[in-house]
């Protein structure tokens, strides 16, 4: 794939700022917006970084994304989402870092399906206005689905773009032209490559859980694609921790951006995760398993979920055949297995036809959102320390 060269190129000037803050948000006095940042341990840098939209009605959202809002039954913006909108609707370049769960998905969404109303309607063989890149199929797939809730109203249409599934029908979506492109990056350069879409009307860039990425390798493949697109564009990127790696990429791509930390800058210790550190030998670890999944079933919460992440692909097909003799209804996941097959085992977990599921980290990310009670790391390896370090130190 070709690099274009931008500066040679005249672009098709697009607008970015559509941020408008009501008297209320203006008028806050800085003692209250300090007030407000404090409490939600919200900490900023940039320059003139505006005020925290606290309240949904004090965000001027279109009236169809209001009626969103208030079909998922949401009170308030989480603390990522006040401090990001706003920065996110004024065309800045963000860096946003809080920790899974904190509702970062709404915080890039909305701005983007306000920045893509405002902008040409894609025609077919139109690339996308908005591009959000995702580590794996299943975040993809979350993602899609609040793009889907909040851009559905609005007529924003989207598709998702992953590896491991036919090519044909995500191929059709492209070139029947989306206004948002989900994808993970692999795949996506494939259809670049072959010109099923390209990027020329991209000019909303999201990169998501950002660190993951580079944990598995994908900064090449990112680099690639970000270069495609127009540097004029507007780029947010979201991760969970904030290591040198995703410092050097936003340093690298985001020029002047604001960036938002909600929670403690310094490690510090998640106390809603009571953790466990059992130090054994590997023999023993299947007994202690045992044990463990005996006190599980035993204890008060009946709906309990317990995932189980193992190492190699062969021990969690041993760990799952050891566990289903035992009774429990356990399911597994790893890379050798098929799309059909992933999606089976995801719908008998989510459903609670199996309420312990065994994966390797390949099938990870995003899975310990569906943990309701019970994380179990098997193995003690170097791969699983980084997922560690997400749940204990963000
Ligand atoms: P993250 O990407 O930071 O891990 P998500 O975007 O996946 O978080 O959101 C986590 C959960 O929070 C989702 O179930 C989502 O529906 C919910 N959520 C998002 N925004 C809000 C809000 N303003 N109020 C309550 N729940 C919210
Ligand atoms: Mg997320």
């Amino acid at each position: 794939m070709r690099r274009p060269n931008w500066d040679s190129m005249s672009l098709q000037p697009f607008n970015k700022d559509f941020y408008n803050p009501p008297p209320a948000i203006l008028n806050r006095s800085p003692y209250e917006v300090e007030a407000y940042r404090n409490k939600h341990e919200i900490t900023i840098s940039g320059v003139d970084v505006p005020h925290p939209i606290e309240k949904f009605d004090e965000a001027n959202f279109p009236d169809y994304v209001m009626q969103s809002i208030s079909n998922m039954g949401y009170k308030d913006p989480t603390p990522i989402q006040a401090q990001g909108w706003p920065i996110a609707m004024s065309g800045k370049n963000l860096v946003g870092i809080a920790q899974t769960g904190s509702g970062k998905t709404l915080a890039y969404i909305l701005p983007a399906i306000v920045h893509i109303n405002n902008q040409q309607p894609v025609r077919r063989g139109d690339g996308p206005i908005a591009l959000v890149l995702a580590p794996t199929r299943e975040l993809a797939q979350q993602i899609q689905q609040v793009a889907s809730d909040f851009g559905n109203a609005a007529y924003v249409r989207n598709t998702c773009i992953f590896g491991g599934a036919p090519k044909r029908e995500q191929a059709r979506d492209l070139e029947r032209g989306v206004e948002i492109v989900i994808a993970t990056p692999g795949r996506l350069i494939d259809f670049l490559e072959k010109g099923t879409t390209n990027l020329q009307r991209c000019t909303y860039l999201v990169l998501d859980e950002a660190d993951r990425m580079l944990d598995m390798g994908f900064e090449p493949q990112i680099r690639k694609i970000i270069e495609q697109i127009r540097p004029d564009r507007q780029t947010l990127m979201w991760s969970a921790t904030w290591p040198k790696e995703v410092k050097k990429l936003a340093e690298d791509y985001l020029g002047d951006y604001m960036q938002i930390n909600i929670g403690s800058m310094q490690l510090s210790a998640n106390h809603n995760i009571l953790q466990i550190i059992d130090v054994c030998q590997e023999h023993e670890k299947e007994n202690k398993l045992n044990t463990l999944l005996q006190e599980i079933g035993e204890s008060q919460d009946p709906g309990s979920k317990t995932i189980i992440f193992v190492e190699t692909k062969r021990k969690v097909e041993n760990i799952t055949r050891n566990i289903r003799r035992y009774g429990w209804p356990a399911v597994c996941m790893h890379g050798d297995k098929t799309q059909q097959e992933r999606d089976d085992v995801l719908n008998q977990f989510k459903q609670g036809r199996a309420t312990i599921l065994v994966a390797t980290d390949v099938a990870a990310r995003g899975l310990e959102a569906l943990a309701e009670s019970y994380c179990v790391l098997f193995d003690y390896c170097p791969k699983f320390m980084g997922m560690l370090l997400h749940w204990i130190c963000t």
